[in-house]
């Protein structure tokens, strides 16, 4: 079937994915493929912009593209690759930079939380990631890109930025990317009021063991003014009930809505429930990791392999830019 356009995503190489990486992004990642010739990207390079100790980026890179390929990326199809292994990306990033005044770069409300979170490493690198990730997207003619709400101003720059440069060099060889809306869950971490991240260690690993799975669950905040087990509680304010309404069977879900309400199950029951509910839907994506952890030279081929068809399709469009650029 005729595909409707393509669609590039990239994602940071943290490592072993958790929840919060499944139903923020992959589960959408899987979804798109029915419907677009879908090209992502382990951003490595842009990982180095805040990580200073880059011991663990080849396994962390390896861990994330096996999750990928776990939780269901077909890479018959879909295109997964690592970025520094399609060089003409740092290429179009110094074209591109000519064409971005340094002031638009700092005002970007993402540069000023990233110089909060990172003080004393304000490099270069961190100044001009939105361009470099502008050329992550225009490198592949993307026709779409799915981002959530916080990522919009990044689309709307590489949008300006295909603008600048097609004016500056009058041509029309690159094209503006549109926002493909993802609908981006926010999912909470275990504590119950952060975002689900390594760095709080308030995740669940996707590739946990069926027990360290329970373990985790059982350490879920639920709702705070609950203090006994005889006190009524209020699911619209618990994270566990928000995670059973995507896990756990609807008739379940009902029965446990009613009665937490009145005191008729107890939290730790109900987070039984949930780590059954979980450690059921997860069986399938832990019996294929571990067939394709079976076969270790797997993933570095499919790595290679998509990055061999990153570049065809790379190249062919950084000699339009350089023709276009009148580089001798
Ligand atoms: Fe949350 Fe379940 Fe406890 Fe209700 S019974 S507060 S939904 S964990």
């Amino acid at each position: 079937m005729a595909k409707k356009g393509r669609v590039f995503s990239g994602i940071r190489p943290t490592g072993r994915a958790h929840l919060g990486n499944y139903l923020g992004a992959f589960k959408n990642y899987v979804a798109l493929q029915e419907d677009y010739e879908c090209v992502y990207c382990i951003v490595d390079l842009h990982a180095l912009t805040t990580v200073e100790d880059t011991l663990n980026l080849k396994q962390n890179t390896y861990d994330l593209a096996l999750d990928l390929l776990a939780v269901g990326i077909r890479p018959e199809e879909t295109i997964l690759f690592v970025q520094s292994h399609v060089p003409q990306v740092t290429e179009l990033h110094i074209l591109l930079s000519m064409v971005t005044p340094l002031g638009k770069l700092t005002e970007l409300p993402t540069f000023k939380e990233m110089v909060r979170h990172n003080p004393n490493n304000v490099n270069y690198g961190l100044v001009g990631y939105p361009v470099l990730m502008s050329a992550d997207i225009l490198l592949y003619k993307t026709d779409l890109v799915p981002v959530g709400i916080d990522q919009a101003p990044h689309l709307e720059f590489a949008r300006e930025t295909v603008r600048s440069f097609n004016y500056r060099y009058n041509t029309n060889v690159l094209i503006e990317p549109q926002m493909k809306a993802a609908e981006v869950q926010k999912v909470l971490g275990i504590d119950g009021k952060e975002k689900m991240g390594k760095s709080l260690n308030n995740h669940i690993e996707l590739a946990a063991t069926p027990e360290e799975t329970r373990q985790r669950v059982m350490m879920m905040v639920t709702d705070p003014q609950r203090m006994k087990r005889t006190d009524p509680g209020n699911p619209d304010v618990c994270n566990v009930f928000t995670l059973h309404k995507v896990f756990t069977p609807k008739e379940d879900v009902e029965m446990i809505n009613v009665e937490c309400r009145r005191a008729g199950i107890g939290c730790v029951d109900c987070k039984k429930r949930f780590a059954e509910s979980l450690n059921k839907t997860l069986e399938p994506f832990r019996a294929k990791r571990a067939e394709i952890a079976a076969q270790p030279d797997l993933v570095p081929a499919v790595l290679a392999d998509g990055a061999d068809r990153a570049r065809a399709i790379a190249e062919k469009t950084m000699q339009e830019v350089r023709e276009a650029v009148q580089l001798p």
